[in-house]
């Protein structure tokens, strides 16, 4: 049965997009640039720069999506979180995101700022990802797209599913176009997951969050932050060549490759990448499916329709 995105048609060919986080060296923001310059000719329909909690990093985010929105040209989307941020901070952060042009906010809530604390609201600030939505909402009108986060397979402070269905769809209603999900690898479960949401009336694209594999030690790990189920045939088949980096990137790029041909054959035609600041382990992936431009192409590349803004 397939998932009835009601944006998408049939025939038309997947989309996809990259996330970068803030690089924290000035060496490491040039590197970014670069690379983001590079990957526009793979012709993403939009790129999204992550938040950090507070101070330098989070200007930084500020910078980096105005020139990859109004430099590089690229259809850019900001995360903002409500981590240590008063009223004032997320109205200076949205004037920056509206001055530059960006039109797409992804509204978190955002983690600890450190990983073994317990989140808790600052003074004059937001509680939740739904009050953020519902303040850019009540302040900038239909300016921004918002996103939010979903969690197919639970979240480390609920794993009742179907609670945080109740919360997703509380954001949907407070305003949100469109959900990005946490990385997962168990697409049978993201799809059945999909399923409940649209059963709960939850109707914007909901868009997978793809986590390409570099190395067996940082899938391992990441997988185990984020509280994720890894399917056995990922297990079986990258720990058998867990010490070769070649051999574990050349056999992660198949099973991501696969699990993305599977969302797709389900009606589920844009796939987000976590690209981790790194260009080869995604670009393997896209080839290995077969979507990337050829170097015709890619001398007049545009970006794809927005698989939010698709009409209806
Ligand atoms: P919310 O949906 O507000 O939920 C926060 C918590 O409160 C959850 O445990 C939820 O169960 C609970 N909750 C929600 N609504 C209610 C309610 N009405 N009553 C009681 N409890 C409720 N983090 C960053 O710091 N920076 C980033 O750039 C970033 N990018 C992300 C991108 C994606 C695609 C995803 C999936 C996550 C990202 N995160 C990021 C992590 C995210 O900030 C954390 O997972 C955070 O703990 C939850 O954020 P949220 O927006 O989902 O919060």
């Amino acid at each position: 049965q397939k998932l009835q995105d009601a944006h998408k048609t049939s025939e038309s060919s997947p989309t996809y997009s990259f996330e970068f986080f803030v690089p924290k060296t000035s060496q490491g923001v040039q590197n970014l640039y670069d690379r983001m310059d590079r990957m526009y000719d793979l012709g993403p329909a939009f790129i999204d720069v992550t938040w950090n909690a507070g101070g330098r990093l989070s200007n930084l985010t500020c910078e980096i999506v105005s020139t990859s929105q109004s430099i590089l040209g690229l259809e850019t989307c900001m995360h903002l979180t409500c981590t240590g941020m008063p009223k004032e901070l997320v109205e200076n952060a949205l004037k920056d995101a509206y001055k530059s042009g960006c039109q797409n906010i992804l509204a978190l809530r955002g983690d600890p700022p450190h990983a073994s604390d317990k989140w808790s609201s600052v003074e004059g600030g937001f509680s939740y990802a739904k009050d953020l939505i519902k303040y850019i909402r009540d302040t900038y009108d239909d300016y921004f797209d918002i996103g939010v986060a979903g969690y197919p397979e639970g979240h480390p402070e609920e794993d009742d599913i179907d609670q945080l269905i109740v919360y997703l769809k509380e954001k949907v209603d407070a305003g949100a176009t469109f959900v990005i999900t946490q990385m997962f690898y168990d697409v049978d479960n993201f799809i059945n997951w999909v399923h409940k949401c649209r059963a709960a009336g939850i109707t914007v694209p909901i868009i997978p969050g793809i986590m390409p594999i570099s190395t067996y030690d940082s899938f391992m790990r990441r997988a185990k932050w984020c509280e994720i189920n890894v399917p056995p045939a990922f297990l079986e088949q990258l720990e058998a060549v867990k010490h070769d980096d070649v051999q574990v990137r050349e056999v992660g790029t198949q099973l991501v490759a696969d699990m993305c041909a599977k969302i797709v054959d389900a009606g589920i035609k844009h796939l987000h990448f976590y690209t981790m600041n790194l260009e080869k382990a995604t670009v393997m992936v896209l080839e290995r499916l077969n979507l990337l431009p050829t170097s015709e192409e890619r001398a007049n590349v545009t970006a794809p329709a927005l698989p939010w803004r698709q009409s209806l």
